[in-house]
C-alpha cells in the first residue's frame, strides 16, 4: 500500500488512465484489465484526435503539391520525422526512415544489406530470443543467397551468454541482429556492449527496439547501434507506421528497397536517379496521417517522461514477479535482473490457452501461445506460455487482480 501511495505522489496514474478511453470499458461486466501491451498498446485520446483532426482539416498528399494543404501536410510529416529523431537521439532526420513497423524495417534491411554486402557463406549473428520478424527475413536471405545464421544462446534465467557471443564471430560475419528487449522474457539485452563487440570485429549491429522504445529512454548514439527498428503501435501510436533508424553512412551505401514515386529524383526509361536519404527508402505515398499521430504519441510519453514511465513499470515488474512468484505450481520464464514488465508463465499442467481463456472471462486480457518466438519456446522446452505485459497505465491493483485470477483458475483445475 505504502508503495502505491508513494508512487501516486510521483506519478499521477489516475490522471494518466483518464487519457485512455478504452480503459473504462467493461468486458463480461468486469472492468477491463489490459495486460497485452507487448502485442499492442492502447491509445491516448490525443493520438486518436490527431488522426481525425488531420483528415478533417489538413489532408493532402505530401511532398508533391504546391498548394497550401499539401505543404501543410508535408510540414506535419517532416516535423514528425524530427520528433522521432529527437526521441531516439539520432544525429540527423536523414537517418529516420518511415516504414510500416518493425517487421518492415527489418525486411528492408535484410533485403538491401543482403543485396549490397552479403554472399553465400556469409554469416549473421542472432539471439535465441528473437521474435520471428528478426529471424524469418534472414532465413529468406539464407534461401536466396546461402547466408548462414549463428545464434547466441542464453542461460536458464534468460540472460544472453555473452561469453558465447564473442566466439560466434568469424571472418564471414557480416551483421549482428539482436532484440533490445525480449517480448517473452522481458530480458534487457546489453546492446551497447554487444555493439562494441560487433564493432571490434568490424561488423554493424541492428537492434530490434520494438519492446524497448515504449518502456525506456533510447539513445541510438549512446547505444552506438548502426540500425534500430521499432513500431508505432507499441508506443501508444497508430498501427501501420514504424521506423528504421540507420547511421547515415550505412544508409547511403544501401540500395533502394522498393521502387515507385517519392523515392526518385528523375525517371526515364533509360535511367532513374534515386532520391537522397531518407526518401530513397520511402517509395509511394507514406502514411503521413500515421506519422503525425506517432509524433503525438512520442510527445505524450515524453511529457510524462520516459524515466518516470520506466520507474513505474519497474515497480510493476518487481511487484508482479513477487506476487505471481507466490502462486503454487507457477513457473515463470525469464528472471534476468532488471527485466522489463513482462511475465511469461505456466501453472502446473494447465494449458496456456485454458488459462488465457478463463482469465479473459474475468476481464483480464493476456496473450497465450508462442508469442512469435518459437525457437525460444523450444529452448524453454514448452509449446507456449501465458504472458502478462504491462504499460504506463497499469496499476498494482491490476497485478493483484491478475494474481487472484490465476489462483482462481488454478483452483478450478486442482480443487
Ligand atoms: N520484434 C519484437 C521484439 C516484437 O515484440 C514484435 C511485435 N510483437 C516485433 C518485432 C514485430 O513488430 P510489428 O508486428 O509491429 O512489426
Amino acid at each position: 500500500m505504502c508503495h502505491l501511495q508513494m508512487n501516486k505522489m510521483m506519478y499521477d496514474i489516475e490522471q494518466i488512465r483518464k487519457d485512455f478511453p478504452i480503459l473504462s470499458r467493461k468486458i463480461y461486466g468486469k472492468p477491463l484489465i489490459y495486460l497485452d501491451n507487448s502485442a499492442t498498446t492502447q491509445k491516448p485520446k490525443c493520438v486518436v484526435d490527431a488522426i481525425a483532426d488531420e483528415y478533417y482539416s489538413v489532408n493532402a498528399n505530401v511532398h508533391r503539391g504546391v498548394h497550401f494543404l499539401s505543404q501543410q501536410a508535408t510540414e506535419l510529416h517532416e516535423q514528425s520525422r524530427e520528433t522521432v529523431r529527437r526521441f531516439i537521439n539520432a544525429r540527423s532526420s536523414n537517418e529516420i526512415v518511415f516504414t510500416r513497423g518493425t517487421t518492415e524495417s527489418i525486411n528492408l534491411l535484410a533485403a538491401t544489406f543482403g543485396e549490397a554486402f552479403m554472399e553465400a557463406g556469409d554469416e549473421v549473428i542472432l539471439t535465441v530470443m528473437e521474435h520471428h520478424s528478426n529471424i524469418v527475413p534472414w532465413q529468406l536471405l539464407a534461401m536466396r543467397k546461402g547466408i548462414i545464421l549463428r545464434v547466441i544462446p542464453m542461460d536458464d534465467q534468460g540472460k544472453l551468454r555473452l561469453d558465447e557471443y564473442g566466439k560466434l564471430f568469424s571472418p564471414r560475419t557480416k551483421l549482428v541482429a539482436a532484440a533490445h528487449v525480449s517480448n517473452v522474457l522481458g530480458t534487457v539485452n546489453p546492446v551497447r556492449e554487444m555493439a562494441a563487440t560487433a564493432h571490434a570485429h568490424g561488423v554493424p549491429i541492428l537492434v530490434d527496439g520494438a519492446q524497448s522504445v515504449p518502456h525506456r529512454k533510447v539513445d541510438v548514439q549512446e547505444m552506438d547501434a548502426d540500425f534500430f527498428a521499432f513500431s508505432g503501435h507499441k508506443v501508444y501510436g497508430p498501427t501501420g507506421v514504424g521506423v528504421l533508424y540507420g547511421k547515415e553512412d550505412w544508409l547511403d551505401r544501401l540500395p533502394p528497397y522498393q521502387g515507385g514515386g517519392e523515392m526518385i529524383q528523375s525517371v526515364s526509361f533509360g535511367r532513374t536517379i534515386f532520391q537522397e536519404l531518407p526518401f530513397k527508402f520511402e517509395a509511394g505515398t507514406p502514411d503521413y496521417i500515421g506519422t503525425t499521430a506517432l509524433a503525438k504519441a512520442l510527445d505524450y510519453v515524453s511529457a510524462i517522461g520516459m524515466e518516470r514511465i520506466a520507474a513505474h513499470e519497474q515497480m510493476l515488474a518487481s511487484y508482479a514477479m513477487q506476487e505471481l512468484g507466490r502462486i503454487p505450481g507457477i513457473r515463470i520464464f525469464g528472471e534476468a535482473e532488471g527485466k522489463e514488465a513482462v511475465v511469461s508463465f505456466l501453472v502446473g499442467n494447465i494449458h496456456h490457452l485454458d488459462m488465457g481463456t478463463l482469465l479473459d472471462r474475468l476481464g483480464i486480457a493476456v496473450r497465450t501461445g508462442h508469442h512469435c518466438a518459437q525457437p525460444l519456446m523450444e529452448r524453454l522446452g514448452v509449446e507456449g506460455t501465458v504472458r502478462a505485459s504491462f504499460a504506463l497505465y497499469n496499476t498494482q491493483e491490476e497485478v493483484d487482480a491478475l494474481a487472484e485470477g490465476i489462483r482462481r483458475v488454478s483452483k478450478m483445475f486442482n480443487p
